[in-house]
């Protein structure tokens, strides 16, 4: 056994024999923290003689033949379509989220609805929470081993003793190594127990699913070496007093990123969400002011998304500016085009802005009906339900075209809206469409042509 002082960069996991105020690796400064390590060079794991490891053989590339991915079915639609079309065997697949918001509900319910044997290892649950977790899913898989434990080797006996197909870790902040004396959540633990769990799944062709918490600022807490070391990585989203959430693919070696899949939470659990668009429209028949609903595309998915604000004279000295669900600095930058362009005073009103469902838009396809809906507000005219909008707005209030349009206009005519607001600059669209195209150039028009 020896022991020795490491340093670590916080932020992306390099490692230096001193200190230094900035990292060489990713350029950071005051991220380098000293941790004690205590390494023993006989790690059973990673000495062992794997039974599958085989030696690779060079091969005419005539003769590699293009069969398609063995993938493993997850029972789970959502998780498959962001995973690319299954689990790929042996790929380590991150899922952060903030705690609280369900991932352990998530990989337990997949769990329990899995074919294969699944170990689920828990360093954050007893057995008996597990299981009475379990009990209110409503879902039992005979096949489903619970552990809880915290130390890879303790968790390694284990898995030779069982031989699970799948194996699900429960967090990887709560797991150490005997190798590295260190508190379990360091940088040197969480990289070597991470590295542990790799060389795991990539010897014995076994998907392995690691849960892990995000920081206040969102990133996976550990270092950000972590998200580079693994095959796949999941985020799950939501707001905890929404109950939607999203499971999105942000780095995926085997499928598109961008990917997402939907979801409700219930006492019950999770249940996939089959028609999106038509959830995250608020049920209201009667047209309000305030509200505009947009065409948006996360991933390949499109989903009409109701956009609501709310304008009103500031009460008190400073006008409010928030936005739920939208960056509050395009929000800001929308408010000055307003001002400048159709000449509103707005700078002495509050303005609030919500995406309805609690979630996050990134698509900029969404800015017109922000403009349409802070608009509607402050006129205090309702927009009608059965008109969409999709389009980019820019910084002199000119109206930009936007990708995929349509697979936009698509969606909107199925869910049976009369009239979509685009930008004359999409280039030619090739269908034919039954939904009325009104094609603009600048806010202005589409101010007259709705509020005047
Ligand atoms: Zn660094």
């Amino acid at each position: 056994m020896k022991t020795k002082t490491t340093f670590f960069c916080q932020n992306c996991g390099a490692q230096y024999p001193k200190w230094m105020g900035q990292c060489q690796s990713c350029g950071e400064w005051n991220t380098i923290v000293e941790e004690v390590v205590k390494k023993d060079e006989n790690k059973p794991w990673k000495n062992k003689e794997s039974t599958t490891k085989r030696l690779a053989k060079a091969e005419k590339i005539v003769n590699v033949t293009l069969d398609k991915e063995h993938r493993i079915y997850s029972t789970d639609k959502e998780l498959d379509h962001v995973l690319g079309g299954g689990i790929v065997p042996g790929s380590v697949i991150l899922i952060g989220g903030e705690p609280g918001i369900g991932k352990s509900t998530l990989l337990l319910q997949i769990a329990l609805n899995l074919k294969p044997k699944v170990l689920y290892v828990s360093g954050e649950e007893s057995s008996t929470q597990l299981k009475m977790r379990a009990e209110r899913l409503n879902n039992s898989n005979s096949e489903c081993f619970l552990l809880t434990e915290t130390n890879t080797q303790n968790i390694f006996r284990q898995i030779t003793d069982i031989q699970p197909d799948i194996l699900i870790v429960d967090s990887i902040q709560t797991l150490h190594t005997d190798y590295i004396d260190n508190l379990p959540g360091s940088i040197s633990q969480i990289r070597e127990a991470a590295g542990e769990l790799i060389k795991f799944a990539k010897e014995t062709a076994t998907p392995v699913f690691i849960i892990g918490h995000i920081t206040k600022e969102g990133n996976i807490a550990g270092p950000k070496i972590l998200e580079h070391m693994v095959d796949v990585v999941l985020q799950f989203e939501g707001d905890r007093h929404h109950v939607y959430r999203i499971l999105r693919a942000l780095k995926n070696r085997f499928g598109a990123t961008s990917e997402i899949g939907i979801y409700e939470m219930h006492a019950q659990g999770l249940r996939i969400v089959d028609n999106p668009s038509e959830i995250l429209i608020s049920a209201n028949t009667k047209d309000l002011s305030g509200s505009a609903i947009a065409a948006t595309l996360e991933g390949n998915r499109p989903l009409m998304i109701e956009v609501q604000a709310l304008v009103s004279n500031a009460v008190y000295g400073t006008p409010q500016r928030s936005a739920t669900g939208y960056h509050l600095r395009r929000l800001h930058m929308l408010l000055a085009v307003l001002e400048k362009r159709l000449g509103f005073k707005l700078g002495a009103k509050d303005v609030f802005l919500n995406i309805a469902g609690g979630i996050q838009v990134a698509d900029p396809a969404i800015d017109l009906s922000v403009i349409t809906a802070i608009l509607s507000s402050y006129e205090n005219i309702a927009v009608s339900q059965k008109i969409c909008f999709a389009a980019e707005v820019g910084l002199a209030g000119e109206i930009r075209p936007v990708s995929r349009l349509e697979q936009r206009i698509a969606e909107a005519e199925k869910l049976g809206f009369e009239k979509i607001f685009v930008s004359k600059f999409n280039k030619a669209i090739q269908k034919n469409f039954k939904i009325e195209l009104v094609q603009v150039t600048k806010v202005e028009e589409v101010y007259k042509s709705l509020f005047v």
